[in-house]
């Protein structure tokens, strides 16, 4: 079973300038071929079907591990192109090529690629040999690294910069668990095919961040107490710093949403927001929630919306 924290695996920018061309752009991200569905599908699926668990338990962790922080990265992906359509006006997309972020979404990101075709269960490959799936995994997680350096170099805009820096980083991390994981099994030196793509992370200033925060080392275990074998896979030296590789034994810390605000010319969450907000008031107030609205997001406050009507309704 899942469980869900309500917190962001890295840190978003607010919306700024809107920038629907580039939203576009970052759907590749998640529903292209190597974006975030299709890893975490690809690993899902193979942990779903894994079999003789108890026997090779260690490499069963490792996937079903990995595929609990790509769900987080899927919400990412989402809270990018979201914070980049907050403020679209959709009197001025006529000329713009992805249509579908205002006349089937609500300024939301969509299960599709850069070109609005739909993400495709064929990009799930799950075949039951281990050292096939795993060598996919690499390859998928290197792919994937080269989309998200094409959307760095593509968008400028700061949310698509944020996201890129992160997901470049913790892409690193699954290609070496995949690498150390086939190295384990079948003794080949897959450092030696690391960088790839060949562009070195460190050099990217919204990577830097994170690997002075040693983002680059860390495994997470994704579970209040499961998963505890990856320890028996990812450990030594990073192929290309040197560093010793970690598992930390606790999901990461995260941060706090941001709190888009509606967008009512799209009708989300309604042409009258305030309307929905007030309803919800009352309700929290009959079921003896507390005034303050008990979920946190990234500006603290309770703000916008919600406090206006409880100033109405006080
Ligand atoms: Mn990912
Ligand atoms: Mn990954």
């Amino acid at each position: 079973m899942f469980l869900r924290i309500d917190r962001w695996q890295t840190e978003l920018p607010p919306p700024s300038t809107p920038d629907p061309a580039g939203a576009a752009t970052v759907q590749e991200l998640m529903g292209g071929k190597f974006g975030e569905m299709s890893t975490l599908m690809n690993y899902t699926f193979q942990s779903f079907n894994y079999r003789f668990k108890q026997g090779t338990r260690p490499f069963y962790d490792l996937i079903a591990n990995i595929a609990a922080e790509e769900f987080g990265h899927i919400e990412l992906v989402a809270a990018t192109i979201n914070t980049m359509l907050t403020g679209v006006d959709i009197s001025d997309v006529d000329g713009e090529a992805y249509k579908h972020h205002y006349n089937f979404g609500g300024k939301g990101a969509l299960p599709a690629d850069s070109h609005g075709l739909p993400w495709n269960g064929t990009y799930v490959h799950s075949s039951g040999d281990l050292v096939e799936d795993l060598t996919h995994n690499y390859f998928l997680e290197t792919g994937a690294r080269s989309g998200k350096l094409r959307v760095y170099e593509m968008c400028d805009h700061p949310a698509a910069r944020a996201l890129t820096g992160y997901l470049l980083v913790r892409g690193g991390v699954h290609q070496v668990a995949y690498a150390r994981a086939l190295e384990k099994l079948t003794g080949a030196d897959m450092s030696k095919l690391f960088p790839s793509p060949r562009i070195p992370t460190a050099k990217i200033p919204e990577c830097q961040p994170h690997i002075e925060a040693g983002e680059h080392l860390k495994l997470y275990r994704f579970s209040p107490e499961d998963y505890r074998e990856i320890v028996a896979v990812f450990n030594g030296a990073h192929p290309e710093t040197g560093e010793e590789l970690q598992v930390v034994d606790h999901p990461p810390e995260g941060f706090p949403p941001q709190d888009l605000p509606p967008e009512p010319d799209v009708f989300a969450p309604d042409y009258a927001p305030d309307e929905i907000a007030e309803i919800a008031q009352k309700l929290r107030k009959a079921a003896g929630l507390p005034d303050k609205v008990t979920g946190i997001v990234a500006d603290g406050g309770n703000g916008g919306v919600v406090s206006k009507v409880k100033d109405k309704l006080t």
